[in-house]
């Protein structure tokens, strides 16, 4: 089962990619983990996302594809992986096609999470991410039961820099720019499958299971 998740930032990508991993045990790829991960270390990857990151904007592409690519050869991806975050540009996916021919797989379902502007913006501006496990919550629709605690894990729940107003409404813009003619792109290859992002998590969750289902 190899998947992308295709939506907005803030439309729940990443929510919906960790109940997948629990129910089919499949590893979940985001490179703005990955991003956020070598910026936190420091290392050479990090100083080179650092700036893009924090104004919203996209990292080049042969960085993130140099990633990928690293990231789908390791073991826990040989049954299948979802894909969150990544492609972003037309030149990543082409790349990633390359990259899954080399390995003889492709890509299964494209499932793409709708949801409005104005939600998105209140989505994220109310983020909430646990430092120690990634879990995610939201102040308001999603909040944990202690104020700054992670249910799961007890770690320190954190905002991240770029969930601020103006940095959200310039990455929004760069989605419609960039990333928005993916849905066309996988669409001509027929593997979207759209999926309503507004509602309870846990109906969109089932609406999700029933397509891969
Ligand atoms: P993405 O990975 O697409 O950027 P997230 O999964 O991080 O999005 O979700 C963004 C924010 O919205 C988080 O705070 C999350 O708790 C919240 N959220 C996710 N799904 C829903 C939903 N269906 N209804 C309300 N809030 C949601
Ligand atoms: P969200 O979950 O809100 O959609 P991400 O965590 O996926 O945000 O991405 C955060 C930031 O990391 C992006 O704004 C961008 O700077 C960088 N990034 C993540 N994935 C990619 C990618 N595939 N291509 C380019 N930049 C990326
Ligand atoms: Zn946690």
């Amino acid at each position: 089962m190899d998947l992308i998740f295709l939506g907005p930032p803030g439309a729940g990508k990443g929510t919906q990619a960790k109940m997948l991993v629990e129910r089919y045990g499949i590893p979940q790829v985001s490179t703005g983990d990955i991003l956020r991960a070598a910026v936190a270390e420091g290392t050479d990857l990090g100083k080179k996302a650092k700036e893009y990151m924090e104004a919203g904007k996209l990292v080049p592409d042969e960085v993130v594809i140099g990633i990928i690519e690293e990231r789908l050869k390791q073991s826990d991806c040989e049954k299948g992986f979802i894909l969150d975050g990544f492609p972003r540009t037309v030149p990543q996916a082409e790349a990633l096609d390359k990259v899954l021919e080399k390995m003889g797989r492709k890509i299964d379902h494209v499932l793409t999470l709708d949801v409005p502007e104005e939600e998105l913006i209140r989505r994220l501006t109310g983020r909430r991410t646990c430092k120690k496990c990634g879990a995610m919550y939201h102040i308001i629709f999603n909040p944990p039961k202690a104020e700054g605690v992670c249910d799961k894990c007890g770690g320190e729940l954190y905002q991240r820099p770029d969930d601020n107003e103006e940095t959200v409404r310039s990455r929004l813009s760069v989605y419609e720019q960039q990333t928005s003619p993916l849905i066309d792109f996988y669409e001509k290859k027929g593997l979207v499958r759209k999926i309503d992002g507004r509602g309870e998590i846990k109906e969109i969750f089932d609406q999700i299971v029933k397509i891969l289902e």
